[in-house]
């Protein structure tokens, strides 16, 4: 059976790629090779970047009500169809459909702040600054934009860019992940038969090729990136030299930090939640409890007897938890359970060769749950990006304020307590940029940011919200005097006051 290769959605329609790169999109529950992906050549990146440049006089200049109504469209159609797309995602990605459901959902609600643009691209006017004098400001859109976009979430993460993106004028070439490119393809198509005219939205299909081509073409005037850590930093450091505009939110290893006097049950049943929900692959997944003695035991028991009861297997067939998306994924995932044991952790509960609802051959590694992790292994200190859930011990609550201050990540951090002061205290001393109160996985709605700090995010602006209009657009502000004859100023080379 011939293996289908998946183009790129280039002015409009789907575009067989002339590469003659390929890379290959494996279905993770049963572990098969189903499709390729086509790796663009800098002719096709050219032609690609070329139509959204084509696009953006036409965008830009159409009525804010009309391009209101498109973004309107592809809301509603979205909506009704996002099962659809949900399907897609789990056949690539492996994720729980309803899960995958949950992820369109997030990135919809990007989709209904864009619908608002109108109101949150209004210019400020001041009249008469100086006599006879008015000042106003408009803000415009940047030209093409690059959204780069990890593996993990492939149809959320695009949508906390591109709904806001198009809606203020912008035209896009999105560079989904080369694991999981079906989902971007559905959503360009979707765009289409929602009146964007063509070009506005493009996907390119490739690998750093492709990246680097976005990073340096002089068309290209700003750059949203997400995935891992170092890839953040040579986004941001690459597209900073070529006079872009960027945001790259890049890796994280988040943690729980839970009181003596904290409901264990809650705790317990959010650390499952947060820990192994989408098999770990998550940047705001829960990677390390810290449990402020004496809890640890029994907390660490009610965890164990929650995770016997998970139910592993084909994301089509509502388990618990899927399988991770590659078998090198799930082979480096696994590492990280002999590095914690070689450094003295404990070993409490071992995801490896577990029994699956699903064939033998899918990409599958248990929740796994290590005790008296030392801050020093390298299971603490690195991203570990799968089921796997630490325990580290802790003597008090400002240990496990200075161990989370002291790593390098800061995306997303919890505090599960009954204490208001302490929840307060935490909220106002951790360097993290999401924060959780009795609330695992705090990903913030659509009309606040999201960002993390430190080595979690490169530049000064986060995904969505107000800042998601501020990154893609350009404010002007415009001096005006209408001369009025009988107030006319004369010459006067001094510098202009009021
Ligand atoms: P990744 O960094 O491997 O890939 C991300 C994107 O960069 C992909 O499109 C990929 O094709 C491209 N890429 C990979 N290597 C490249 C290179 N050398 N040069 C240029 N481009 C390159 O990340 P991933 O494995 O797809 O996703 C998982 C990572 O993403 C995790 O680290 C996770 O924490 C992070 N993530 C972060 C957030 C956040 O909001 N901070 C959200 C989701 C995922």
């Amino acid at each position: 059976m011939s293996i289908p290769t998946l183009g790129h959605w280039i002015n409009g329609a789907e575009r067989a790629s002339h590469s003659g790169r390929t890379a290959p999109v494996y279905d993770p529950a049963l572990g098969t090779h189903t499709k390729n992906v086509a790796l663009a050549d800098d002719a096709e990146i050219t032609q690609a970047i070329e139509a959204a440049a084509a696009a953006f006089p036409g965008w830009s200049s159409t009525s804010i009500t009309k391009r209101q109504q498109v973004v309107f469209k592809f809301r509603e159609l979205l909506n009704e169809r996002k099962g659809e797309l949900a399907e897609i995602i789990t056949s690539e990605h492996g994720k729980v459909v309803s899960d995958a459901l949950g992820e369109v959902q997030r990135g919809l609600e990007v989709v209904e702040l864009a619908t608002g643009f109108p109101h949150l691209i209004k210019g400020d006017f001041s009249e008469n600054v100086s006599t006879g004098i008015d000042v106003y400001s408009t803000k415009q859109a940047l030209g093409v934009v690059g959204i780069i976009s990890p593996f993990n979430f492939p149809a959320m993460v695009p949508m906390w860019f591109f709904p806001i993106a198009i809606a203020v004028g912008n035209t896009v070439v999105l560079k989904p992940s080369e694991k999981d490119p079906s989902a971007a393809l559905w959503l360009a198509a979707l765009w289409s038969e929602a009146g964007l005219p063509d070009g506005v939205f493009n996907v390119l299909q490739g690998d750093k090729l492709a990246v680097d081509g976005l990073l340096t073409h002089p068309e290209v005037k700003a750059i949203s990136f997400v995935g891992s850590t170092p890839i953040a930093q040579y986004i941001y450091e690459t597209a900073a030299k070529y006079g872009k505009r960027v945001q790259a939110l890049g890796g994280a290893k988040n943690h729980m930090l839970v009181l003596p006097d904290a409901d264990l049950d809650l705790v317990a049943d959010q650390a499952i939640n947060a820990g192994f929900g989408s098999a770990g692959e998550r940047c705001m997944a829960i990677s390390v409890v810290l449990a402020v003695e004496p809890v640890a035991d029994e907390l660490i028991e009610k965890i164990t007897e929650r995770i016997q009861s998970l139910r592993i297997g084909d994301g089509r067939r509502e388990p618990d938890m899927g399988p991770l998306v590659t078998e090198a994924h799930r082979d480096k995932v696994a590492s990280y359970i002999d590095i914690a044991a070689a450094d003295g952790a404990t070993v409490v509960v071992d995801g490896r060769g577990i029994e699956v609802d699903g064939d033998p051959n899918g990409f599958w590694l248990g929740p796994t749950l290590l005790d008296r992790v030392p801050t020093t292994s390298r299971a603490y200190t690195e991203e570990i990006f799968g089921p796997v859930l630490s325990i580290v011990r802790v003597q008090s609550f400002q240990e496990g304020v200075e161990l989370i201050n002291s790593g390098a990540f800061g995306n997303g951090t919890a505090i599960f307590t009954n204490d208001g002061g302490a929840a307060r205290r935490f909220q106002q001393e951790i360097q993290v940029g999401m924060i959780g109160i009795n609330v695992p996985i705090p990903v913030p709605v659509a009309y606040y940011s999201f960002g993390g700090w430190k080595d979690s995010l490169f530049g000064d602006s986060k995904a969505y919200g107000i800042a998601g209009f501020d990154f893609y657009t350009r404010q002007k502000a415009i001096t005006s005097r209408w001369l009025d004859p009988a107030t006319h100023g004369g010459i006067n080379l001094g510098f202009p006051q009021n």
